[in-house]
């Protein structure tokens, strides 16, 4: 019997052919525009389903979430810590990945390519009150006609509180819910599956027709994003686990090394699951407060992906030829931390967020395919830090619960 081959093979394979016949047709003559004509459209479908499905990922999963958050208030102060935590550290994680993004854009390590370069036209910032302002919808339907993830947040947040509120009489919502983002979890997956063909063809038009100069800023912009993912672990997590959990950095990592370990070659939160909590719980966690940090985290805290999103935002519009103005970095922290909470413990599910940061940012998405080409390389760290930050959350916030118990008696 055949077995099938995994999709990160499947992926690998797609990525060396798509350099090759790149090369190839580099050097042919009318080579490029065969790219273009002939290949590069399959690349532009698995953009255009990138782009279909991102409003239903983000509604549903976003109300989804806020769904399973119901037991918050059961859980009472460990979830108001933790929420707290995920938030300051994600907001954090923004913030180191977008210096390092822009200390490589002003080094001039990202590329500024030729190609359709010049159908962006810059959105101005019109000033902190009007962004805050424009974030709540007065039309539902055009909020997801025009792909406004802000509003689409919005609208999310409401629907899933007013779902919460109404107690019993929501319940039909709740399933229909939890129903739709199981299908829409489908088809997540078989997007996603579709990876290959988009990193090939996107791979063999970017090589033929920007020159093998590009592999060389590919491996730049990954370099980038991990120099943020070591800088956010060993500054944020190590000091939070030293200062709150009073576990000194050595030993937190030294713990926490089979989840993260894990983490990295499955490159889904959701599924380290297990070993996280075992980790947790050896690194002298509370299992009760595990119990609730570490699958809430696995679903909504992201830091490793809230980097990656700031990076690769940077670098693709340094490579369509943009500026980003501090006003705009301001919407980029906003909407990727909002992105990463939203982002599934799943392979590959914030390269489907990420379309969503560029969407709010009005940067072309289809330059997008640059960075599906390596993406399983980004999703091996940022899943690892994402982990990493679940146990140190469960640590600290273990430790002030603990801390209260005492001080109580
Ligand atoms: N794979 C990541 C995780 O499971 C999510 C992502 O794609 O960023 O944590």
């Amino acid at each position: 019997m055949k077995k099938k081959l995994s999709l990160p093979a499947q992926i690998a394979i797609a990525l060396l052919l798509g350099i090759v016949v790149g090369l190839i047709c580099l050097f042919i003559e009318g080579g490029p525009d065969f790219t273009t004509n002939w290949l590069k459209p399959f690349g532009d479908i698995f953009v255009n389903l990138l782009k279909f499905i991102v409003v239903p990922v983000v509604l549903f999963s976003m109300i989804d979430g806020i769904l399973s958050m119901d037991n918050m208030k059961k859980v009472g102060s460990v979830g108001v810590k933790t929420v707290c935590f995920f938030l300051i550290t994600t907001a954090i994680a923004c913030v180191i990945g977008l210096v390092c993004a822009n200390v490589f854009d002003g080094m001039g390590l990202f590329p500024h390519l030729s190609v359709e370069a010049a159908e962006y036209e810059a959105k101005e910032f019109g000033g902190v009150m009007a962004t805050v302002v424009a974030i709540f919808p007065t039309n539902m339907w055009q909020s997801f006609s025009a792909a406004n993830m802000l509003q689409v947040i919005v609208i999310a947040l409401f629907f899933g509180g007013a779902i919460m509120a109404a107690g019993e009489k929501g319940k039909l919502c709740r399933d229909i819910v939890t129903s739709f983002y199981s299908v829409i979890e489908r088809l997540m997956m078989f997007v996603i599956s579709l990876a290959p063909i988009g990193v090939f063809t996107y791979m063999a038009w970017v090589v033929a027709t920007q020159g093998p100069e590009i592999l060389g800023s590919l491996a730049l912009v990954l370099l980038c994003a991990y120099i943020g993912y070591v800088i956010h672990a060993l500054v944020v997590y190590s000091a939070a686990a030293s200062a709150i959990a009073k576990v000194n950095p050595a030993k937190f990592f030294k713990g926490a090394f089979a989840a993260m370990m894990f983490a990295f070659t499955s490159t889904s939160s959701a599924a380290t699951l297990p070993v996280s909590k075992e980790c947790a719980h050896e690194l002298g966690a509370d299992d009760e407060v595990a119990a609730f940090v570490l699958p809430l985290g696995s679903t909504i805290n992201m830091d490793g992906t809230a980097i990656y999103q700031c990076v690769a935002t940077v670098f693709i519009a340094s490579c369509a030829n943009m500026q980003l103005t501090i006003g705009q970095m301001v919407i980029v922290v906003l909407t990727a931390t909002l992105a990463s909470i939203g982002t599934a413990g799943v392979s590959g599910a914030g390269m489907i967020m990420l379309a969503m940061v560029l969407e709010t940012l009005g940067i072309p998405v289809a330059y997008i395919g640059l960075i599906v080409a390596v993406d399983r390389l980004f999703d091996m760290g940022r899943t690892c830090l994402n982990v990493t930050g679940d146990i140190s959350c469960s640590l600290c916030v273990s430790h002030m619960e603990a801390k209260k118990l005492q001080g109580k008696r």
